[in-house]
């Protein structure tokens, strides 16, 4: 298993209180060393291969991106060095291929569970902060046009009557392994969406005026027809895809008989850890080894039945 969950183990510094300062901010854009992490309509700038890395853009090049960027965010300071994303999505992909230079906007899910886990954490990072740029261009309270302040990390409408300040957002979801332990069995469903044979945990989002366990006890009994008696925090992961925090979970099992909703889940079925092990040979297979799903299966795959 994963010793730590990708997308996660920011060594960047966020620098909360400097990027307050705008001219501080304007004189870390103008510096030749600031690193600039381009995202392309929800792609990231990636030299493919057996070992995808991260391509980040500095010097004069990187201060041409800037000022074609609708966004423009600080990711944070490695030591002297600033990190920052910038949304270049309103040019044609053509236009940017010189600044590529053989690499390519590409979905980050396809290549994360490949990456050095430093720079999976920076290509989210910058992927998600620029989705919520670009989706509160406008204000929610009045429609004005909304700008960039505090190094990207808020919006403020320019509304004469209003200037309300938007700040980031992150959508919680509960993602939990349901076992039951005197049997030595994990719940885990399918979806028709997902690629075939694939078996996964359960999940969604929190809705308001919910607690956190609330919300798995809801959606397990939901999705499954289970009732889940102790929930237990695991672990967490930013998965911004578009813009979720999943809080892993496991919940024990208080009830063993299983009834799908079809809207969810086509299929979920109770596995031991022999029947996982078996998986390949039937065709079955666990959920992407860069995902938070996977990471809570295997955590339980390695304990010693009880
Ligand atoms: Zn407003």
């Amino acid at each position: 298993m994963a010793e730590y969950l990708m997308y996660t183990g920011a060594a960047l510094d966020r620098a909360a209180a400097l990027r307050r300062d705008e001219g501080w901010v304007a004189e870390r854009l103008d510096d030749g060393a600031t690193q600039i992490v381009p995202v392309w309509r929800g792609r990231n700038l990636i030299a493919a291969g057996d070992s995808p890395s991260a391509v980040t853009i500095t010097g004069s090049p990187a201060r041409a991106l800037v000022r074609i960027a609708e966004s423009v965010a600080l990711l944070g300071m490695d030591g002297e060095v600033a990190y920052f994303a910038a949304d270049v999505s309103a040019h044609d992909e053509a236009a940017l291929a010189p600044l590529a230079d053989g690499a390519e906007f590409i979905d980050l899910r396809q290549a994360g569970a490949l990456m050095e886990r430093r720079q999976g954490m920076l290509l989210a990072y910058a992927r998600g902060i620029v989705y919520w740029h670009h989706r509160h261009r406008f204000c929610g309270d009045c429609g004005s046009p909304t700008e960039g302040r505090q190094g990207g990390h808020m919006r403020v409408c320019t509304g004469p009557a209003c200037g309300r300040q938007h700040f980031p957002r992150t959508d919680p979801a509960v993602i939990m392994l349901v076992t039951r332990t005197a049997s030595g069995a994990c719940l885990l469903g399918h979806q028709s969406r997902w690629p075939r044979g694939m078996y996964s945990t359960l999940a969604g989002f929190v809705e308001p005026g919910e607690s956190l366990e609330e919300a798995v006890a809801r959606e397990v009994l939901e999705e499954a027809g289970i009732t889940v008696g102790a929930v237990r925090y695991r672990a967490s992961q930013p998965w911004p895809f578009p813009a979720s925090l999943m809080l892993g979970f496991r919940a024990e099992a208080e009830t063993t008989g299983i009834t799908c909703d079809s809207h969810e889940l086509e299929d979920a079925r109770w596995f031991t850890r022999e029947d996982i092990g078996r998986f390949e040979e039937q065709g079955l297979r666990l959920p992407r080894p860069d995902s938070i799903s996977r990471w809570l299966i295997e955590e339980w795959l390695k304990e010693e039945p009880a």
